[in-house]
């Protein structure tokens, strides 16, 4: 564990898959306790897992904050809750996508979903093994306190910003900002279509980095990776990200109408394990919506084609 700043602490896990590890933080309650934000993956052995964090820390774990439903953020929440009994708080729009994705297992509709995006069997197959892995590892719950915007928890300000997970929540305070994945240094959070998913996910995300520019922290302690010392300038350096991929996903587009996951091999080459080409296509599908919002893409029934010049 890592103090930050004053009454700020980052405790990071080992992750077994994709980024390898994830940061959850420590806050100094005005009672002398802690808010634990963000819980990592759930765990086989969750004792092994929170003893040593549990005994390193001088006062008890009183709240747990999820800042969104992804596996390495939601994925702890019940092993910390029952070892601590404190209580979870997590955001109204986020625990609704939380128990669409982990509550009930729809896979029709999950085959049907990436199939219809051009996504070959093979690796549908692949997705859905990895997938059920990863659901043996979310330990959600069920009914936390549900926060909107707007909402103190302990003087930390609530405010929804969108995109790399629908009802993402950060905390802010005193310039300081808890940002989960909602900003990056060195890596951009990834933006991804998604069966329940808002429909231009890509064009909520370009909402929320002109909202960290107007918020203009002082820093963001992030779910990944070192903390960002500027976010305004890192919300303009991904900004500029995306407008250029954008124009790649629409050159992408060259005259036959073609599926989000063709156009994923365009905007991300190679020869990728399934779940990373889920990430991609899912992404790719984000830009490719974002493109028909502005114009400069149309549908042909679920693929989509060039428009304009
Ligand atoms: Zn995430």
């Amino acid at each position: 564990m890592e103090v930050v700043e004053k009454g700020v602490r980052r405790l990071t896990f080992a992750l077994p898959f994709g980024i390898d590890h994830v940061h959850c933080y420590l806050l100094r309650s005005s009672s002398g306790g802690w808010i634990l934000v963000d819980t990592g993956l759930g765990s086989a052995d969750p004792e092994a897992q929170w003893r040593p964090v549990l005994d390193e820390l001088d006062a008890p774990i009183e709240q747990i904050i999820v800042t969104h439903m992804h596996p390495d953020h939601v994925g702890g929440a019940r092993d910390i809750q029952e070892l601590t009994g404190a209580p979870v708080l997590q955001g109204r729009e986020d625990y609704d996508q939380c128990v669409a994705a982990w509550g009930h297992r729809d896979t029709e509709r999950f085959v049907a979903y990436w199939t219809s995006h051009g996504m070959p069997g093979l690796t549908i197959e692949g997705i859905a093994r990895e997938s059920e892995r990863l659901m043996a590892a979310v330990h959600w719950v069920e009914g936390p306190q549900l926060l909107d915007p707007g909402d103190e928890v302990d003087g930390w300000r609530v405010e929804v910003l969108r995109g790399h997970a629908d009802g993402h929540i950060v905390l802010l305070r005193d310039g300081v900002m808890i940002a989960g994945d909602t900003i990056l240094g060195g890596i951009t959070p990834a933006i991804g279509l998604y069966p329940n998913s808002r429909p231009d996910p890509l064009g909520d995300y370009l909402q929320t980095l002109d909202r960290i520019e107007q918020l203009a922290p002082r820093v963001a302690y992030t779910g990944h990776r070192a903390a960002v010392g500027d976010p305004t300038a890192r919300a303009r350096e991904i900004r500029s990200h995306h407008i250029e991929r954008l124009s790649y996903a629409q050159q992408a587009l060259d005259g036959e109408p073609l599926s989000g996951y063709d156009v994923s091999l365009a905007l991300f080459p190679g020869d990728l394990p399934p779940t990373l080409r889920r990430f991609a296509t899912a992404e790719s599908l984000a830009h490719l919506e974002r493109l028909v919002h502005e114009g400069r893409a149309g549908r042909a029934g679920l693929a989509y084609v060039r428009t304009g010049i």
